[in-house]
This record gives structure tokens, C-alpha cells and sequence, in this order.
């Protein structure tokens, strides 16, 4: 049997729907192929990979349905996963995106998503970041946790991939003194998104918002809000319905640098280029701050 077919097999165990023959591919993605199914009264998004993607996909499907438990934000529901013919599949139910729709809306949902909290930062497994290892052990300490799982993890790929000294020694210097950012702010486990940039959002024909692709934890919500800036794509409705919901606190400013970086470094360890120099300036930036 061909993957297809493999796929609509698995579809229909899951769904007792039958596959209508034809597929079209879908363009937009950073890291999987995707394509749309259609099934008799309803489509089917899948997204593949090579095989090594499953664990992937798996992770992703655990993020959907956590976010899904907190009953805030609307996000796709994951159909079934696996691997057919040596590629990696995920199914999830196609949603119709429209061009716009209620931001101040988002902003009010992911405050009440944030509000979910647990004991611990972290999350029950890892998962990935783009197409690199996130790593979510729990830590009841969340300064130790961005330093470790995020900074130093993405400052040790750099520096395997090649990066400057210059960058190596700033990103010491930052690691250690992190504390300093966080003298009288205390963040709370906040259910997070984890890379909400905004091509991880959308609006259904009613206007009302999705949110997909997520790289779940348990962290600082400041860090959901500070990637929402990085690559823009956010109007200032949703910013307004989430402080209103939820106002932040006046050091987000200065901290929003810090939880980026973890992204642009990202960035850098996933597409090298100019990302090196961007999450430089940030570096000294920040340091500037320590001075
Ligand atoms: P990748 O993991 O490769 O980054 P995404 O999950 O971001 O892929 O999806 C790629 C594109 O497909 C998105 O930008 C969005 O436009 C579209 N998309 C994502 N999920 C769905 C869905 N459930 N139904 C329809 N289109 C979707």
C-alpha cells in the first residue's frame, strides 16, 4: 500500500471516515510537509516528515491536547499520528483559516491559558523547538530552569555550530547573571504555547482564533508574549484584550530580550546566518543592563 493509503487506513480507525481521492499540498510550514485530505463530510490536515519525526509529531499531539484540556484557546484536534512507509504522519481535523478575526479575543484566551498553572516549571515530557530538542525536566526554580533547559542548552549548540567566541563569552557572562533580572519579579508555571510567532496563529470564518504547531511547557507567561514580538504579526487589539485580562509587569520590557534570545539563538543553531549577529546585539543589550 502506498502512504496514502496507509494514512486513510488510519484515519479510518480512528474516525470511521473514508478518504475522497485527491490531496492538495498546503505551503506555510517551516519544517513538515503538509497537505490536505478530504473525507466524506470532513477534511483532514497531515502533516509529514521522515521517519525520525514521530517522536515529534507524538510530542506534538500531548502540547495540542494540553492546551485543548485548558478550554481557552481553540487549537486543531489531533486525529492520529505515526509512520507509514518510512515517513512520519500526523493527522489533525483541517480547520478553514479567514484573514482576520478577533485579536482582543486571543489576548483575553491566552491570558486565561497563562492562568493554568502546576507545581513546577517544566513540563511531563520533552519536545522540540523548530526541529531542535526542548528539553522540559522540571525545575522548581524557574531562573535555574530558563538558564539551563533554554539558554545554556541553545548556547552549547552554538558554540558546536560554530558561533563566535565573542558570543560564547557574552552568553557566560548573561548565564551568570541572570538573577539579576528577576530581583522582584517571581513568575508562576504558566501553561505556555511556547512558540507562538505568528505564523502559530490563526482566525476561523467566525472570527474566532486558533493557535497550533506549539512546543508546550509550563513557564513564564512574559516568554509567550515576548515571541508574539519578535517576528510582529500581532495587532494592537490582542495586546490590549491580554493586558486587560492580565496586565504584565513593568519589567517584561527588559526581560522579553532575554526569553527571545533563546529563539534567535534558536534560529541561529537551526538556519546559521545573520541570527548570529541579531542574538549578539541582544547579548550586549542585555548585558548592558547588568552594568
Ligand atoms: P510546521 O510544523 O511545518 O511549521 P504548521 O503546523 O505551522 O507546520 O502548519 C503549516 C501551515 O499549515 C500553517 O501556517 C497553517 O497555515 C496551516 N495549518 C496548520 N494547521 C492547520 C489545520 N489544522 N488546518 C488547516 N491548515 C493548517
Amino acid at each position: 500500500m502506498d502512504i496514502w493509503q496507509l494514512i486513510g487506513e488510519d484515519i479510518f480507525n480512528a474516525t470511521g471516515i473514508r478518504l475522497r481521492d485527491g490531496r492538495a499540498s498546503i505551503g506555510g510550514g517551516d519544517i513538515n510537509q503538509a497537505v490536505r485530505l478530504q473525507g466524506e463530510g470532513r477534511d483532514f490536515f497531515v502533516k509529514t516528515n521522515t521517519a525520525r519525526g514521530l517522536a515529534m509529531f507524538e510530542a506534538e499531539v500531548a502540547g495540542l491536547r494540553e492546551l485543548a484540556a485548558s478550554n481557552t484557546v481553540r487549537v486543531p484536534e489531533p486525529i492520529c499520528c505515526g509512520v507509514a512507509n518510512g515517513h512520519a504522519y500526523l493527522v489533525m481535523e483541517f480547520l478553514n483559516f479567514s484573514r482576520s478575526g478577533d485579536a482582543a479575543l486571543l489576548g483575553r484566551q491566552l491570558a486565561a491559558m497563562h492562568r493554568v498553572s502546576r507545581k513546577d516549571f517544566g513540563w511531563d515530557r520533552d519536545n522540540t523547538i523548530g526541529s531542535t530538542p526542548q528539553i522540559n525536566t522540571s525545575h522548581n526554580d524557574w531562573v535555574a530552569f530558563w538558564r539551563e533547559r533554554r539558554l545554556r542548552f541553545q548556547f552549547d549548540l552554538a558554540r558546536d555550530n560554530g558561533c563566535s567566541g565573542n558570543l560564547s563569552r557574552h552568553g557566560e557572562e548573561l548565564l551568570d547573571g541572570l538573577d539579576s533580572f528577576f530581583s522582584d519579579y517571581r513568575p508562576q508555571p504558566a501553561l505556555l504555547h511556547g512558540d507562538l510567532w505568528s505564523g502559530n496563529h490563526g482566525y476561523l470564518r467566525d472570527g474566532a482564533p486558533v493557535i497550533f504547531d506549539p512546543a508546550v511547557y509550563y513557564g513564564d507567561r512574559e516568554a509567550d508574549i515576548a515571541m508574539t514580538e519578535l517576528f510582529g504579526g500581532f495587532s494592537a487589539d490582542f495586546y490590549a484584550g491580554y493586558r486587560e485580562a492580565w496586565p504584565l509587569d513593568a519589567g517584561y520590557g527588559v526581560r522579553k530580550h532575554l526569553y527571545n534570545l533563546y529563539h534567535v539563538l534558536n534560529h541561529f543553531n537551526m538556519f546559521g546566518g545573520s541570527y548570529q549577529g541579531q542574538a549578539q546585539q541582544m547579548c550586549e543589550r542585555l548585558l548592558a543592563e547588568l552594568h
